[in-house]
C-alpha cells in the first residue's frame, strides 16, 4: 500500500496533536513534517512526544518552507492567516492542502478559493462524516419544511475555540439559505439580546454555547405550528475530525487544481 506523506501545520494545537497521533495509528499515512509557531516551546521536539503516542523521529519545525519537499499534502489545523502563508508555499511548490481552520472573513476565503486556482485544495471546516450526513439531512427538512419552519441553530464548543459562529454552523445556515433559494447573510440573525422584537419569517438565528471542554455540538431546530423537528450531530473525540482529515489528505494528492469539499471527498 503507498504510503501519504502527510505533514502538520499547527502541529503542537489541541487538532494538531490528534491529527499527529491519528497518523501513528495509520497504516497508509506516515506523519513526514510537523511545523508550529516559530518561538513554540515544541519546536525541535518529537512530534510524537507533543502528541502523547511513541517518538515518531519527526522533530517539530518553525518552517513549512524547510520540511516542504518531504511531504505529498499538508494538513493545516492553525489560524486563517497563517493558512494563507502556508497556501502560497503550498502552491508554489505544487502541494495540495487539506484545510481545517475555520473562521476566515469573506477576503480571507476568497483568498484561499484563488489558490485553488494554483493546485488542490480541500476546505473543511468540519472533517466529521457524521457532519455530512446530518448537512443532507437538514437540506432535505430544510427544502420540505420551507420557511413555515422557524430555523435556529446552536452551536456548542470548548471554552479556547475564538471564532464564532463556528465554521460548521455558517456551513448548515448556507445549506438552509439555499434550500430556501435566499441569501445567509440577508437571513442571518447572530445572537440576539433585548428588545429584538418578533421573529422575522425566514431569519436563520444562530446561537454560540463556549463551556468546558465540549469538542463540537451542533443542533438545527425546525419550529413550525404544532410541531419541531430537531437534527444534531455531537463529537466526543478530536480523533473523529483528525480521522476525517486523514480521508481528506489521502483523497486530494494527485488530484488536479481546485477547490474541493468534504462531500467530494465522502463522495456525498
Ligand atoms: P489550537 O489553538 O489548539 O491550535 C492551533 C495551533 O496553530 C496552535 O498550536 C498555534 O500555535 C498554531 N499556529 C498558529 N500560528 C502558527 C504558525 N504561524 N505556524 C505554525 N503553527 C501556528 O486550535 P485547535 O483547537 O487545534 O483548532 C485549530 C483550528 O482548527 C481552528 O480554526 C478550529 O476552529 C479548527 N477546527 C476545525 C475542525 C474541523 O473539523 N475542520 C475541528 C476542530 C477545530
Amino acid at each position: 500500500m503507498a504510503l501519504t506523506r502527510v505533514g502538520v501545520a499547527g502541529a503542537a494545537g489541541r487538532m494538531g496533536r490528534a491529527l499527529v497521533a491519528a497518523c501513528a495509528g495509520s497504516d497508509d499515512v506516515a506523519l513526514a513534517a510537523a511545523v508550529a509557531r516559530p518561538g513554540s516551546d515544541a519546536i525541535g521536539v518529537d512530534a510524537g512526544r507533543i502528541a502523547g503516542v511513541d517518538a515518531l523521529d519527526v522533530p517539530v519545525s518553525a518552517a513549512l518552507a524547510e520540511v516542504l519537499d518531504r511531504i505529498d499534502v499538508l494538513v493545516d489545523f492553525t489560524t486563517p492567516e497563517h493558512t494563507l502563508e502556508n497556501l502560497g508555499a503550498c502552491a508554489a511548490a505544487g502541494k495540495p492542502v487539506v484545510v481545517g481552520t475555520t473562521g476566515f472573513d469573506a477576503g480571507q476565503r476568497a483568498a484561499a478559493a484563488a489558490r485553488a486556482s494554483e493546485v488542490a485544495v480541500v476546505m473543511a471546516p468540519n472533517t466529521s462524516v457524521g457532519v455530512h450526513l446530518a448537512l443532507r439531512l437538514i437540506e432535505i427538512a430544510a427544502r420540505v419544511l420551507g420557511e413555515d419552519a422557524d430555523v435556529e441553530i446552536v452551536e456548542a464548543h470548548h471554552r479556547a475555540k475564538v471564532d464564532a459562529p463556528s465554521g460548521t454552523a455558517l456551513r448548515i445556515g448556507e445549506v438552509v439559505a439555499r434550500a430556501r433559494g435566499r441569501d445567509l447573510e440577508a437571513s442571518a440573525v447572530y445572537g440576539r439580546h433585548g428588545r429584538t422584537g418578533p421573529r422575522e419569517r425566514g431569519a436563520i438565528g444562530f446561537s454560540a454555547v463556549r463551556a468546558g471542554d465540549i469538542v463540537g455540538e451542533h443542533t438545527v431546530l425546525l419550529a413550525g405550528a404544532g410541531e419541531r423537528l430537531e437534527i444534531t450531530h455531537r463529537v466526543a473525540s478530536r480523533h473523529t475530525f483528525a480521522a476525517g482529515a486523514l480521508r481528506a489528505a489521502r483523497w486530494v494528492v494527485g488530484r488536479p487544481a481546485g477547490l474541493y469539499g468534504m462531500e467530494d471527498v465522502l463522495g456525498a
